[in-house]
């Protein structure tokens, strides 16, 4: 069904409507997809403006994905915005937006076949949330058999959902490539996300010390420091400053991994989540030199 027709983007509510649409426009064109969940930023503007780019036709779909919020999460109070998310997606140069109900994406309430992400979905983001990244591939893995795209756009702020989903289309042998994005960021340097919405201005305040940590650390590392427990300690004391911020963990990873490693090495990640009030962010960057990590394949 055609929820609402404008010049651009058709907004489509259906999986058959989103297929007949992808199908009939993009005959020998190239279709770039960048999956969702609304409440959109400059940051999920950048992933439509490089699939604009590299491509014939762009999808955005827009769907807070229940299976991927655990219990006790934030998935009724998670920010949804669909009518300025619409006016957004149409100066976007997006081509067409799929928004579907829970209903149309679980017909009977839940899947019985799901996807198994594997070890890189234990650890960090894994371990916080169990069950989260099997939420994120089996419903990227559904996206991904609807749209069909060539491309699909995802944001290195979610560096660990880009491995997670990078593994996935290798190991099912998907005919698509994951383009991996760089953070777009607010002036004072937090990474734009959604939930930011939900900080009070004394949030947002305290929330600065997370990108301060990371830049902190980089520099760091730049000045020559290279040991993964000294980088975590400086970067602990500046967001401790913050009793706003609870970190949930604070670690230097493998990038191909997310394993800790004791020294900074060839394009280590520093990442980390925390808990701002009751809002729980992510953020990460890049620490270690010598490859970036959208190039990691
Ligand atoms: P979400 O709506 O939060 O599920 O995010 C949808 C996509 O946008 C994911 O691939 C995210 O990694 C990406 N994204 C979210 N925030 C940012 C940001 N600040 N910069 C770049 N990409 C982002």
């Amino acid at each position: 069904m055609l929820l609402r027709e404008m010049d651009s983007p058709q907004v489509f509510e259906t999986i058959a409507g989103v297929r007949a649409a992808v199908g009939a426009r993009s005959r020998g064109m190239s279709v770039g997809f960048v999956p969702t969940m609304g409440a959109l930023h400059s940051g999920h503007a950048s992933l439509m403006e490089r699939a604009r780019k590299g491509n014939d036709f762009v999808i955005a779909s827009i769907f807070v994905n229940p299976t991927q919020f655990g219990p006790g999460e934030d998935f009724q109070t998670y920010p949804r915005d669909l009518a300025g998310d619409l006016a957004a997606l149409g100066t976007a140069g997006v081509d067409a937006v799929f928004a579907p109900t829970v209903t149309e994406m679980y017909p009977t309430g839940a899947v019985s076949t799901a996807v198994a992400p594997g070890p890189l979905a234990e650890t960090l983001e894994g371990a916080h949330r169990p069950g989260h990244f099997a939420g994120v591939a089996t419903v990227c893995a559904q996206l991904f058999n609807i749209v069909q795209p060539d491309r699909v756009y995802l944001g290195e702020k979610d560096a660990q959902q880009v491995a997670v989903l990078r593994q996935m289309v290798a190991d099912l042998h998907m005919p698509l490539e994951i383009v991996a994005c760089p953070t777009v960021r607010d002036p004072d340097g937090l990474a734009m996300s959604s939930r930011n919405r939900r900080l009070s201005p004394e949030d947002r305040s305290a929330a600065e010390a997370i990108p301060a940590a990371l830049f902190a650390a980089r520099e760091r590392v730049q000045e020559g420091e290279f040991s993964a427990q000294i980088l975590v300690a400086h970067a602990r004391q500046i967001i401790d400053q913050r009793p706003l911020v609870r970190l949930q963990y604070l670690e230097v990873v493998d990038p191909r991994t997310f394993q800790p490693v004791d020294r900074v090495a060839v394009g280590s990640l520093m990442v980390l989540a925390a808990i701002v009030s009751s809002v729980r962010l992510i953020d990460n960057m890049q620490v270690g030199q010598g490859v970036a990590f959208g190039d990691i394949g």
